[in-house]
């Protein structure tokens, strides 16, 4: 630590006692830095680019100082000079560049990249204000900007900068690097493209701001609101400096290591996550055919680099660009994008898999299945319902290039650092090898029925409940019982996440209560959660929450009973405070409809049981931890999708034919909470669930209040839940996202480790 101590004498000419937490924040910032540098960077001939809009890193310096393997030494200096290194944590601004899953799944990704030494680095763009703070008033979702660059911050600048053409101008572009190191081993790099003129002065009311003004806006905002014309042309115009950095890039760096270009396939794996870079594929085919290479060839060379992941099958989620933008935007793509989609036609007259339609709209993800190698979805499930349903139509003429990658998590995030004690006892009970091979964790369950073992895990979820419950009090104001139930569900808001599920079981459960019937156990209902700025009935979601937050907390009849909390801005700080805490794990959304859910992987792995439909990942987890120790309710993903082909749902039958279900939904436009909140919001979600729905939340309520009952009576027993707690982390391994990483490279990518 001496090399530490140094840094504070020479930043500020103090001993580290005498130091604020904002100057020891500052210079641990700077020595971490050096020793990240320090690790080198893993190096080889070819290597994985995996580009991608957002990457949810959260805060670094507490995970650098894990990986780097120097946490305890340092937490102990600190220590032993009066400091807390957790009070530290606290200084430094979270990087929100990511919205949610999608966006920390990468992430994750590099974590695991770095971990498992393979070369490789993350390419994407560095957005001033990240994802908007969440703000509440009353009762109602506001935004703010999220400013976290600050003079001294994670950001290298790297010194490379390229010019990307646009119609009728050039922008030049500066990169910055983010290091990120792998667990004791070397690092990689995040490569962040960025413009120097953005200018953060141009932003108005909240997060509004002038969308047309692009010489200053391109990187102020991850995906700005994109309800309007300039919203999405911005959109356009942000992917499209994204990929032509990164082409431009990934072409200078092969050649520089003796590639013709002929051969880029040996020097460079792209991985386009999700559709948002897959103006990858006309860019890259652009320079090699501007590089002397013949047009056929250069497709030829492109779909043996590229790679897609598929992240989502709704439709709205699928990016369709109208041709007249991408005139206006990238005019020299147009004739690529056009001769790609004449091949495809002149071979496959089906509309079905053209990629441009006869609406004259360009489908992204068309573009990059036809001219990408690979095409993976990200859970089991999703990567059937792929290939039967959504995109049944690519694989029946390229079945070889679907695969499945089911999703991850890094553990040093989401167990090591979020969860010191349960890190601590179970290396004490199996040894530490769990942090670098997960499955080893499956030596738990030869702990099954020791009765020491399973006081000492519920002892650690109590402590994480106290501490979770300073965090809600300070974020929220609201004192919570720590031991009541906790009943947590953070993510996105989106109404096919069914936040509104959970909002009716509540209410239900309200109205027993009033009615005298008084649970033995009180249950606190947290949630968290942000809403897109356009979307309206998501954020109605957000009003009834608060809403039933005001009225339950505040009734001295009920609130002994349970509570309802939901945490302002939602992000991955607040996630490692919470998550460690939880006993039921909400996992609710429509079958058929989450890709795979990351959140389900983190709970378990930290030893909350799953409520949750059979979706996404809780396919694969309930599989591995066996019917005993997961809680599955709600109709099927066939039954689902069969309900849509035959369009034979309809919520208004439920909501007339179901007494229970009628009084719940009717609670929402009822005088207690029209006498809390605004009228026109609850109104408006009354409407919305009662005449369309969906998302089918009256369709699994009688299931979800069913088996979430039995979820709250099975909790009494305290030592059989203890079992299901420890059969949930020793089933976690699969999840770890080294093992993701693992089989990308196996199937995908096909790197040398360097270990
Ligand atoms: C893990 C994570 C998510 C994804 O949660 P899901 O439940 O899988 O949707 C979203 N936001 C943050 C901040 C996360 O850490």
């Amino acid at each position: 630590m001496e090399t530490l101590s140094k840094v504070f004498e020479d930043k500020y000419n103090k001993n580290v006692k005498d130091c604020t937490n904002e100057e020891i924040y500052h210079g641990l910032l700077s020595w971490t830095k050096e020793q990240l540098k320090g690790r080198g960077y893993q190096e080889g001939k070819k290597k994985i680019y995996y580009i991608s809009a957002e990457f949810l890193i959260g805060k670094l310096l507490s995970n650098n100082l894990i990986n780097l393997g120097v946490y305890d030494e340092v937490a102990k200096y600190l220590k032993e000079n009066g400091k807390e290194l957790s009070m530290i944590e606290e200084i430094e601004p979270e990087p929100s560049l990511g919205n949610g899953g999608l966006g920390r799944l990468a992430a994750c990704f590099l974590d695991s990249i770095a971990t498992l030494g393979l070369p490789g680095e993350g390419i994407g763009l560095n957005y001033h204000l990240g994802l908007f703070k969440q703000e509440f008033k009353d009762h109602l979702q506001f935004e703010t900007p999220n400013p976290w660059i600050q003079p001294e911050s994670w950001l290298t600048d790297a010194g490379v900068s390229y010019y990307v053409p646009f119609k009728g101008f050039m922008l030049k572009s500066t990169l910055y690097d983010i290091d990120v190191a792998g667990y004791e081993n070397k690092a990689i790099k995040l490569r962040l493209f960025d413009i120097d003129i953005a200018d953060e002065s141009i932003v108005g009311e909240g997060i509004s701001f002038d969308k047309r003004d692009l010489l200053h806006n391109l990187t102020l905002f991850l995906y700005p609101d994109d309800s309007d014309d300039a919203g999405r042309k911005l959109r356009i115009y942000q992917q499209y400096f994204m990929v032509s950095n990164a082409a431009q890039m990934i072409l200078d760096e092969a050649t520089a290591k003796g590639c013709n270009l002929h051969d880029l396939a040996d020097y460079a794996v792209i991985q386009i996550n999700d559709t948002h870079p897959s103006m990858v594929i006309p860019e890259l085919i652009r320079l090699l055919t501007e590089r002397g290479i013949e047009f056929e060839e250069a497709c030829e060379i492109v779909s043996h680099v590229c790679a897609y992941t598929n992240h989502t099958i709704l439709a709205e989620a699928l990016e369709k660009w109208p041709i007249s933008y991408l005139e206006e935007v990238v005019p020299h793509l147009m004739p690529i994008i056009r001769k790609l989609d004449e091949r495809i036609k002149a071979k496959y007259p089906q509309e079905n898999l053209a990629i441009i339609d006869k609406n004259d709209l360009v489908h992204m993800a068309h573009m990059d299945i036809h001219y990408g190698f690979s095409i993976n979805g990200v859970a089991s499930l999703h990567t059937d319902i792929l290939k039967e349903t959504e995109l049944h139509q690519f694989y029946e003429i390229y079945p070889e290039k679907f695969n499945n990658k089911t999703n991850g998590i890094t553990f040093r995030r989401w167990l090591l650092h979020c969860n010191h004690p349960l890190t601590e006892y179970i290396t004490s009970m199996i040894g530490d090898g769990f942090r670098k091979d997960s499955f080893e964790l499956d030596k738990m369950l030869g702990f099954k029925g020791n009765q020491d073992v399973l006081a000492n895990i519920l002892k650690i979820k109590q402590d994480a409940k106290k501490r979770c419950a300073e965090f809600i009090k300070a974020n929220t104001g609201e004192e919570i019982n720590t031991h009541s139930v906790y009943d947590i569900q953070i993510k996105r808001l989106h109404e096919y996440k069914r936040q509104q599920l959970n909002a009716l079981y509540i209410i239900d459960r309200y109205l027993k209560i009033k009615a005298g019937e008084k649970p033995q156990r009180p249950v606190t209902f947290i949630f968290g959660a942000k809403a897109a700025p356009a979307y309206v009935i998501a954020k109605d979601i957000i009003h009834l929450l608060l809403c039933l937050q005001e009225l339950i907390n505040n009734d001295p009849e009920v609130s002994p009973y349970m509570k309802v909390v939901m945490v302002e801005n939602y992000n991955v700080s607040a996630a490692e405070k919470l998550i460690p805490a939880c006993d039921i794990s909400e996992q609710i959304s429509l079958a058929s409809k989450e890709a795979s859910g990351t959140g389900n992987m983190k709970f378990m792995l930290n030893g909350a049981v799953t409520l949750g439909t059979m979706d996404g990942a809780n396919v694969e987890i309930s599989q591995l931890v066996g019917k005993d120790n997961i809680y599955i309710f709600g109709e099927s993903s066939e039954q689902v999708i069969e309900h849509y082909e035959k369009a034979d749902y309809c919520s208004r039958d439920f909501y007339e034919k179901d007494e229970r279900i009628r009084r719940a939904v009717d609670f929402i436009v009822g005088n207690d909470l029209l006498s809390i909140g605004s009228e026109e919001h609850l109104r408006r979600l009354h409407h919305e669930i009662v005449s369309k729905d969906w998302f089918m939340t009256l369709l699994d309520f009688e299931d979800y209040a069913k088996v979430k009952d039995q979820a709250l009576s099975d909790y009494e027993d305290r030592t059989a839940w203890a079992e299901k707690m420890l059969v949930n982390i020793g089933k976690a391994g699969y999840f770890s996202s080294d093992r993701t990483i693992e089989e990308y490279n196996r199937d995908i990518w096909h790197l040398t480790p360097e270990k």
